[in-house]
């Protein structure tokens, strides 16, 4: 029978995995091994994905996915599957030599990185320990790169790396290679294995392949108090004498047992030339095929290897692709693969399953072996508010709904509650311009600070809060598991645009900036699925452009704001979609990604780590304003004032002095005096400004703009926007502020300003087709620099970042000519 087929509520136990390639490899490392317990939680007809519930945790499946695994229903399984794996429950131990850490105790420092699966806690762990105040997501795979944090403990200077979350350390995503490959080359002198106490089983295969790597470590029980709290026992000093390896309980929320970690880190670390090494025995035949390459490899003179042997022999049984690469690379090499590859061949005939679920199975035989002395659960089922949650949320019909108003909820409060702290703000940064324009002398650096600096910084400054507000929704999704959710019932949409649930991670963090959003798709496995993500991520509206669509939303639109701001996000969203649905078609056909995601438990959020996050932002966010943001408005002032043109201002303050003077004679009226002087005022102005270098610029790129309904000071807000988009705000601000000479004029706000400005025909600059076409140029065009850069680390080539560049100008110039062109035909 087939996984597929069970209904709600059934239990069974798995039998065989089916199918071949990336999804059998992840299904195993999950525990879909044989003799598994397995339960559905959800399984409508015609629902897609399935919910299931193997070693108290949760997963999703694709239907197709569940058709590969075999079951046997519980009623006619016989306990003795169960007790075969506990059987493979064996200890042998050896003498540990050769051991390459010894040269690091110099100074007594100590380096030390934390391997766990996702969501074991190693972040908050890291966080703890190193006093650090990094934001931690709550979904697998948002640690995309290593932090490394510093602190002293008993007279050691120890340097703590968070790495990944990985279900295993096989090179098989990106993130178990590099898990990997910083175990091999940056030699952490211990390991701090984070595990789960909630979910031990899972957590613990990974521990078996530290074993395997004959890694020097300790194990942190973290959660050790939903442990408690569900009344389970468990003997974590037996098992950590079984396996040789010291466990201490934490809790890296609250910080207790933290100390006591640190000690045992130590202790490993002094004790490290007399340390006995455990190993996995994984049954006759194997172990046979082992020792046999082993000696080979000594025979070889493989005996300085960057691995130890066993696990080399171990790796190259399972067919792993980096370290056939690896040995490959060796002289003799290929002798030692083909031998190994012969041994392979005979350990699948003798155990009728293929090597790699021979060792899976063997691992995880290991780890139920040990719990079935060590841990007792008691029968309560500590997921109960879980899974009714789940119900909801993941529901059919009002499953979407309920994400739908999460999002409106979201756009409203960044409108409507971030316009108080906006106000203030706002009257603060003018009060302080008007102080200035009184205080100080006229001259070029008054102009350089209020219009440059003040008009430039301050237009963006004050969509602080809305930017906040934004993240604290962004965090508060991802910190209590309900992203996780979203990705679940996103997944058969996102199927349908050749992409994975879980690209819909990635998608949703652009709201927040693209950046970390591009470089999250790392944990999309397949590279199909991953490019495609990348290369829609800059269509999600990151909170860059949310200043440049608060303003004119709020200025041209003040009635529909929040509906304005919905639709340019939704725009991007479809933008995204279609996208990803030609990318596919053209670009990156082929090969699909397995749907295997864990939904984390729902923790509540602590309202510390949503106040971190939000910290960190408006810390990097004040830190771009007195970076990129200073600098562009200072430049865009500059290219404004200069060439100063002071022959041709000479002529015309001559021709206001005439006038003058004809109304000191009395020939004209106070009237016609005051017509004719604003008349060449404004002659001024704008010989002024058309001639100055942005203005030459602006003129220069208008015909091209032209047809999208922007005139050359539109298009050169577009231009300087490049390095980051609330640029175009702070440029705006910069060109506008400095059309105003008239010193008794009330101080208008850039949003008068862009009220009233007219064009040399007289009709206004900004007519509500013209605001709609720039807001969608500015959503679609080039993604800012920072995001261009990620494209190119994660893509691993400038190609794809130009392209980037390219497709998407070049797509924001025909929608908003479409759009402009268009409507003109209705509008006017
Ligand atoms: P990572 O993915 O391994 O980096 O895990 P995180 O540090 O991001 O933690 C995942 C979630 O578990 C967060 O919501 C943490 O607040 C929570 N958490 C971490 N450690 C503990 C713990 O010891 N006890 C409890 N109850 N929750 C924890
Ligand atoms: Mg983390």
């Amino acid at each position: 029978m087939r996984l597929s087929e069970l209904q709600n509520g059934e239990k069974a136990v798995i039998v065989k995995v089916h199918g071949s390639g990336a999804f059998r490899k992840r299904i195993l490392e999950m525990g879909f091994v044989r003799g598994k317990a397995i339960e559905v939680l959800l399984n409508a007809p015609l629902k897609d994905p399935i919910k299931y519930k193997i070693m108290d945790y949760e997963v999703s499946l694709r239907r197709s996915e569940a058709q590969m695994v075999e079951v046997l229903p519980q009623n006619l399984a016989t306990t003795e599957d169960e007790t075969k794996v506990h059987e493979a429950f064996t200890l042998r131990q050896e003498n540990f030599a050769d051991h390459p850490h010894s040269d690091s105790a110099d100074g007594k420092k100590i380096t030390v990185a934390l391997v766990g699966n996702p969501n074991a806690g190693k972040t908050s762990l890291f966080n703890f320990a190193s006093g650090a105040h990094e934001h931690v997501g709550n979904y697998s795979g948002v640690t995309v790169n290593s932090k490394e944090g510093y602190f002293k403990h008993k007279g050691y200077q120890i340097t703590i790396v968070d790495l990944p979350g990985t279900y295993s350390i096989s090179a098989y995503t990106p993130e178990e290679l590099y898990v990997r490959r910083h175990i091999v080359n940056n030699k952490p002198d211990v390991i701090i294995n984070v595990v789960a106490a909630s979910n031990l089983e899972r957590n613990l295969y990974l521990t078996t392949e530290l074993i395997d790597m004959q890694a020097s470590f300790v194990i942190a029980l973290n959660m050790y108090d939903e442990l408690q709290k569900s009344g389970n026992t468990f003997e974590y000093n037996q098992l950590g004498e079984m396996i040789g390896v010291p466990i201490v309980p934490t809790n890296s929320r609250q910080g207790e047992g933290i100390a006591e970690l640190f000690d045992a880190v130590i202790a490993r670390f002094e004790q490290q030339e007399k340390r006995k090494h455990v190993t996995i025995y994984y049954g006759n035949t194997i172990e046979n095929a082992i020792s046999k390459l082993c000696i080979q490899m000594d025979k070889l003179n493989m005996s300085h290897l960057q691995f130890p042997q066993r696990y080399v022999a171990i790796k190259l049984l399972e067919r792993d692709a980096d370290i056939l690469r690896y040995v490959q690379s060796l002289s003799d090499g290929n002798l030692l693969i083909a031998n190994a590859e012969e041994m392979a061949q005979h350990i699948e005939s003798i155990q009728k399953e293929d090597a790699e679920a021979a060792f899976t199975n063997a691992r995880y035989g290991y780890v139920a072996g040990g719990l079935a002395e060590t841990y007792r659960e008691v029968g309560t089922n500590p997921f109960l508010m879980t899974q009714a949650l789940d119900k909801m949320v993941t529901n059919k019909y009002i499953g979407f709904p309920i994400f739908f108003i999460f999002m409106w909820l979201m756009f409203e409060c960044t409108f409507r509650l971030g316009s108080y702290p906006m106000d203030w703000i706002e009257s603060g940064v003018s009060l302080l311009s008007d102080w200035l324009r009184g205080f100080m002398a006229d001259g070029m650096l008054k102009d350089l600070l209020i219009d440059g600096v003040i008009g430039g910084v301050g237009g963006v400054i004050v969509f602080l809060p809305n930017i906040l507000i934004i993240y604290a929704f962004i965090s508060f999704m991802e910190d209590s598991g309900y992203m996780a959710r979203a990705a679940f019932i996103m997944d058969k949409a996102m199927h349908k645009m050749g992409l994975h649930g879980k690209s819909f991670i990635p998608l949703v963090m652009g709201f927040g900036c693209n950046v970390p959003a591009v470089m999250a798709t790392r944990t999309v496995e397949s590279r199909n699925s991953r490019m495609i993500t990348m290369l829609i991520t800059p269509f999600m509206s990151c909170s860059a452009r949310l200043p440049v669509y608060l303003l004119f939303a709020g200025t041209f639109f003040p009635e529909q704001a929040g509906l304005v701001l919905f639709g340019l996000y939704f725009t991007g969203i479809a933008l995204a979609v279609i996208s990803a649905r030609v990318f596919k078609r053209f670009l990156f056909r082929g090969e699909d990604s397995p749907f295997v995601m864990e939904l984390p438990p729902y923790r509540f959020p602590t309202t510390k780590s949503v106040a971190i996050h939000m910290w960190e932002k408006s810390k990097q966010y004040l830190r771009k304003m007195g970076g990129v943001i200073l600098v562009a408005s200072v430049i865009v002032w500059f290219l404004t004032y200069f060439p100063t043109h002071e022959s041709e201002m000479a002529a015309l303050d001559n021709q206001i002095a005439q006038v003058e003077q004809s109304f000191a004679d009395k020939a004209i009226s106070q009237d016609e005096r005051d017509e004719q002087v604003s008349e060449f005022e404004r002659q001024k102005r704008k010989y002024h400004q058309e001639n100055s270098y942005i203005g030459r610029a602006g003129h220069f790129i208008e015909p091209v703009m032209q047809p999208l309904g922007f005139d050359w000071k539109i298009s050169v807000s577009l231009l300087a926007a490049m390095p980051a988009k609330e640029v175009a705000v702070s440029a705006l601000g910069v060109i506008y502020t400095g059309e105003e000479e008239d010193e008794n004029a009330p101080s208008q706000t850039l949003q008068d300003r862009l009220r009233n400005d007219v064009r040399t025909d007289g009709t206004p600059a900004f007519t509500p087709l013209v605001v709609v076409s720039f807001l969608l140029f500015v959503l679609i065009y080039f993604p800012c620099l920072a995001t261009i850069v990620a494209i190119k680390g994660e893509s691993g080539s400038w190609r794809w970042g130009l392209f980037s560049i390219v497709f998407s100008t070049g797509l924001a110039w025909i929608l908003s000519f479409a759009v402009y062109q268009i409507g003109s035909c209705f509008i006017n």
